[in-house]
């Protein structure tokens, strides 16, 4: 008779769960001795609990115990050696320096904690997700390691903080957006259209998240132009991705993309965090991805995978093109990949359509609604993708003559 702390209620402070991540990570990382895991891991139903006693915390000085436990640790190990995370690297990050909340423009209840190198975010994941996480792990860690040019979420670790009998999952996945170079521009894209567009309240933040209307009408109409290779590369990438992703019989996940604008006007006075040295970078990188000289390591879709050894930030960033002709690095990413379709998604998709009065794609209503299941949702995604957003490359004339259009 446990409870799970989920949308409605506030039972721990956000400093007492920060705490607690700080703690519990800690523990775990410096319990783990094997510097890296040698062969393919077999834990995916392990448990890893660590109880702390008389914890006083910072805000109300009760004294409380609490149960840190970690999720399949050598599997998260492996996943995080493949994604190239050193292991003091990710114990740093989360443990030496405070977490900040984000604050999250999405309907859910969820709460994202950013570390202070901005490199990871930990979320709360809600019961449903944390039943499709266990479920796909093998899954996903199989097919992370085939497929290392892979979009999915890259996933740190999976946590329960559990305390007064009520627990908290926290996920734990590599921040898509760097923290060095400017982000000019964030979009969450799904390829739905009712009620995607970002609030008043989003739109009056620094970096706000926009969505797909806002993408489609206010900021890029005519899409966002891609070298043939790389935008095929990028294209196969995404749809491989659907299929696991319909395989896992999830839906409601998003592409983030994160734009920096070399050719932003006003890059030079607003622009004190990106340094002169990697914004140097940032056009060297665009520049030599872009030439045809690239030939064949492009075509294998190297074109945004190449690291940047210097610039780490910089390191599977996508070049490409606004219509009007701005050089553009894209950092792009699928998240929120755990909503499974099951019962309660079924009911709303139901409810939502007979609201409407129409059936399962017989009208553009049906298609337009963000809850759709898994297959219809992934081959609606991947269309939106392919004729919307990402579009082959034309010539400077041609994006001058598109863009008056
Ligand atoms: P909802 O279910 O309402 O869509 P959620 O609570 O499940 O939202 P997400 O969709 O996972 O939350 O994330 C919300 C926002 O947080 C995203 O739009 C994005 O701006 C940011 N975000 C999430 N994951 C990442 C990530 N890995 N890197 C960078 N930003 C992220
Ligand atoms: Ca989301
Ligand atoms: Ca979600």
């Amino acid at each position: 008779n446990q409870k799970l702390v989920d949308d409605n209620e506030e039972i721990f402070t956000t400093q007492q769960i920060m705490d607690s991540i700080q703690l519990g990570v800690k523990y775990e990382m410096e319990k783990r001795t094997q510097p890296v895991p040698d062969s393919f891991p077999d834990d995916f139903k392990d448990i890893s609990m660590k109880m702390f006693y008389n914890w006083r915390d910072i805000n109300n000085n009760n004294i409380q115990d609490f149960s840190y436990s970690t999720y399949a640790p050598s599997t998260f190990h492996y996943l995080r050696h493949l994604f190239g995370i050193g292991e003091n690297d990710y114990v740093t990050s989360f443990c030496k320096s405070p977490l900040h909340e984000m604050s999250n423009p999405g309907n859910s209840k969820s709460k994202l904690y950013l570390t202070s190198n901005d490199k990871f975010i930990m979320k709360t994941v809600q019961h449903n997700e944390y039943i499709s996480l266990l479920g796909l792990l093998f899954t996903y860690t199989t097919y992370m390691n085939e497929n290392r040019k892979s979009l999915l979420p890259k996933c740190s670790g999976f946590y329960n903080f559990q305390c007064k009998s009520t627990y908290t999952k926290l996920l734990s996945m590599k921040n898509l957006l760097p923290s060095d170079i400017k982000i000019h521009q964030k979009f969450d894209l799904k390829g739905s259209t009712i009620g995607r567009k970002a609030s008043d309240n989003e739109r009056k933040k620094k970096l706000p998240t926009f969505k797909d209307l806002d993408f489609n009408y206010e900021f890029h109409p005519k899409g966002i132009f891609l070298k043939p290779d790389t935008h095929l590369a990028l294209l196969k990438t995404i749809e491989k991705d659907c299929e696991i992703l319909k395989e896992f019989n999830v839906m409601d996940y998003s592409i983030l993309i994160g734009v920096h604008n070399i050719d932003s006007p006003s890059q030079a006075d607003e622009n004190t965090s990106t340094t002169e040295a990697l914004r140097k970078a940032a056009t060297d990188r665009w520049e030599s991805l872009m030439a045809d000289s690239l030939g064949e390591k492009s075509i294998q879709a190297e074109a945004w995978t190449l690291s940047d050894k210097n610039h780490a930030s910089l390191s599977g960033s996508i070049p490409a093109k606004s219509v009007y002709g701005d050089r553009l690095l894209l950092f792009v990413g699928f998240i929120d990949i755990l909503v499974p379709f099951r019962i309660i998604k079924n009911l709303d998709y139901r409810l939502i359509l007979f609201k409407l009065k129409v059936t399962p794609g017989e009208t553009e209503t049906a298609d337009c609604i963000s809850v759709q299941p898994p297959g219809l949702y992934a081959s609606r995604f991947l269309k939106y993708m392919t004729d919307t957003v990402f579009k082959p490359m034309l010539s400077p004339q041609e994006l001058e003559k598109l863009s008056r259009q």
